[in-house]
């Protein structure tokens, strides 16, 4: 892997810490949480709140330069937008390798991908550390940036890969947050 995309739900903050303490490469953004479902804003200057419509929150995701993509539309358990995902997102993430059940998730987000024409991305959704990299984006960017990987996925030059996270994964985390609550 080139880069990173750290996007945690509603804030901002976590994103540009960990970007400027770091010499790998990451891309800041957040996961808003629209009305209609989850919304990932890439590249972002600024916070997106939350609590708007799916269209609001795409509008103001573009007013602060970032990119908008409907991430995990079809998963089960996730916020997901299923039917609230239109043209004017920038991308759809085809593969979220957390998303339940996988095979189902993957097939309905390439159906909506080609209805509307959408630039592809994958992702882990990883909330634990060894989940990286089970789903990822091979982009094609003029430069190892963090704008032109915006710019790349906007214009399509991208292509999603990957496979769901094993179960004793998603296991682990459950185990590592349950340790943190009672630490
Ligand atoms: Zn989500």
């Amino acid at each position: 892997m080139n880069a990173v995309a750290v996007t945690d739900h509603n804030e901002l903050d976590g994103a540009y810490k960990i970007a400027k303490e770091t010499d790998f490469l990451v891309i800041p953004g957040m996961e808003v949480s629209s009305t209609d479902g989850h919304i990932v804003a890439l590249n972002v200057k600024e916070l997106i709140p939350r609590g708007f419509s799916a269209s609001e929150t795409v509008q103001r995701i573009h007013k602060a330069d970032g990119v908008a993509i409907a991430c995990h539309p079809y998963a089960y358990f996730k916020g997901s937008l299923k039917r609230k995902v239109c043209e004017t997102f920038d991308a759809i993430e085809i593969i979220n390798a957390r998303a339940f059940p996988f095979k189902r998730s993957v097939k309905k987000a390439t159906e909506t991908a080609n209805r509307l024409n959408l630039s592809r991305v994958g992702g882990t959704d990883a909330h634990y550390g060894p989940q990286i990299g089970y789903g990822y984006t091979v982009i094609e960017a003029e430069e190892a940036s963090a704008e032109a990987i915006a710019k790349a996925i906007v214009e399509g030059h991208c292509q999603p890969f990957g496979q769901a996270v094993p179960f004793t994964l998603n296991l682990m985390q459950e185990f590592e947050r349950v340790k943190r609550r009672l630490t």
